[in-house]
């Protein structure tokens, strides 16, 4: 869900991963997260399983194999996220609060649906293309301004940031959209589960509107729902 944590975690998966645990591994001891858990197990296989097909069928030569993981860390904020391990094989990892913060089954299908849909969409791949492009170009024209290397380098970071923002909006509608064909072909309903959007803060509004406005998230999501047949 979150862009900043979702680039982070690329780089830093292989030296993290040990601390997370495999979804079917995980059994918490306070009872009220013990239900959420079971519940949870579940949604990741069906999901995991549409997800895999949807995959199959969209890609050529991609790992379609999903993991998913728990951050068991108590104090890890609520967040979803997708990454590669270094074979390139997916995991899609969601902190003991996001499990928490999610209200049923359904939001738990939506939001994994999501994650998985930024690996089908090539997500990962299309985010590091655009920031060495912009990085380039950056650099580029500061070398053509007479920039010293220090400069040079300062306009390359900058083209890459540059370079990454200028897509995410697009990829978040993109996963929204293959998300909710996801969570209903797992069996869930993705109008119940986009309830989830209006629990949490408005990019509209906030965070530097890296994440488009939910109104605009939800608006995709009733437009593919209703083209599977799906009317609140
Ligand atoms: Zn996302």
């Amino acid at each position: 869900m979150h862009r900043l944590r979702f680039l982070l975690v690329l780089v830093v998966s292989a030296c993290t991963a040990g601390g997370f645990i495999a979804v079917d591994d995980w059994s918490p001891s306070s009872p009220e997260l013990r239900d959420s858990a079971l519940t949870f197990q579940q949604v990741s296989r069906s999901v995991g399983a549409a997800a895999q097909k949807v995959c199959q069928r969209e890609t050529r030569g991609q790992n379609c194999d999903f993991g998913i993981l728990i951050d068991t860390d108590p104090f890890a904020e609520p967040n979803a996220f997708q990454t590669l391990d270094k074979d390139g094989r997916p995991f899609i990892i969601f902190t003991q609060e996001m499990v928490k913060s999610t209200q049923n089954a359904d939001e738990m299908a939506f939001v994994m649906g999501h994650e998985a849909a930024h690996h089908i969409l090539g997500h990962i791949a299309r985010q590091v293309k655009n920031a060495k492009e912009g990085a380039r170009i950056f650099g580029e024209l500061a070398e053509a301004q007479g920039e010293d290397a220090a400069g040079i380098e300062r306009a390359q970071k900058l083209g890459a940031e540059v370079g990454v923002q200028s897509y995410t909006k697009e990829f978040e509608l993109e996963a929204d959209r293959m998300g909710t064909l996801i969570t209903y072909s797992a069996g869930y309903n993705p109008l119940v589960g986009m309830a989830y959007f209006s629990r949490i803060p408005d990019p509209g509004d906030r965070f530097l509107a890296s994440h488009p406005p939910n109104a605009k998230r939800i608006e995709v999501v009733l437009e593919t729902a209703a083209q599977l047949g799906l009317t609140r």
